[in-house]
């Protein structure tokens, strides 16, 4: 539950419009995923025309709220498997693009592969799954809150609440608690 790297929207909309303008005949929110991914200017006109409704989809997590996927366009809360939580806020890479076992280009470029980030993750987490690493949130008053290093939640007897038929609204609820008493924890409130 990282805080994502916020999008650049003028360089967003920029995109978009010239794309649009040079496609005038083609349905931007219904491209195909495979194109987005290599054609950045259907990404952007994919990522534009189906904010609105992804953004009210997908709500916020955190206070945080969702961007769009730095090799897809597809609006997420999920972040690049391989990104540096101790380095700051990780790209946004979507679950669809994650499971494809793809990272974000800075990582790319730097030859992270999915498959170190995710060793090194399950290194510190000592190989629970349930055991989320948070690198920084939106506290009620909307301040962001950075968290470094990154705290690890353990969410193991919250499970049961994330899965089919659970609420999901309390489980980001009880795990937004979690991250608040462990900051709360770690800067001495309440530790006499
Ligand atoms: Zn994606
Ligand atoms: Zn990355």
């Amino acid at each position: 539950m990282p805080a994502l790297v916020p999008h650049d929207r003028d360089a967003m909309h920029a995109s978009a419009k010239t794309w649009l303008r040079g496609h005038p005949n083609t349905m931007a929110s219904e491209v195909h995923r495979i194109r987005r991914l290599v054609e950045p200017g259907a990404r952007n006109a994919y990522s534009v025309l189906t904010m609105v409704a992804a953004k009210s989809r997908l709500g916020t997590l955190g206070g945080a709220v969702p961007e769009p996927c730095c090799l897809c366009g597809e609006w997420t809360h999920a972040y690049c498997e391989s990104c540096r939580l101790e380095d700051g806020a990780p790209f946004p890479v979507c679950t669809t693009c994650d499971g494809a076992k793809a990272v974000c280009p800075q990582c790319l470029a730097a030859d992270r592969t999915w498959e170190v980030g995710r060793d090194e993750h399950a290194a510190r987490t000592q190989g629970r799954d349930t055991v989320l690493e948070v690198n920084g949130y939106h506290n009620e008053l909307g301040e962001y809150i950075e968290c470094r290093p990154p705290l690890q939640i353990d969410v193991e007897d919250l499970a049961h609440l994330a899965g089919p038929g659970g609420d999901g609204l309390i489980y980001a609820q009880e795990i937004f608690a979690r991250v608040q008493a462990a900051m709360d924890a770690r800067s001495g409130i309440g530790m006499d």
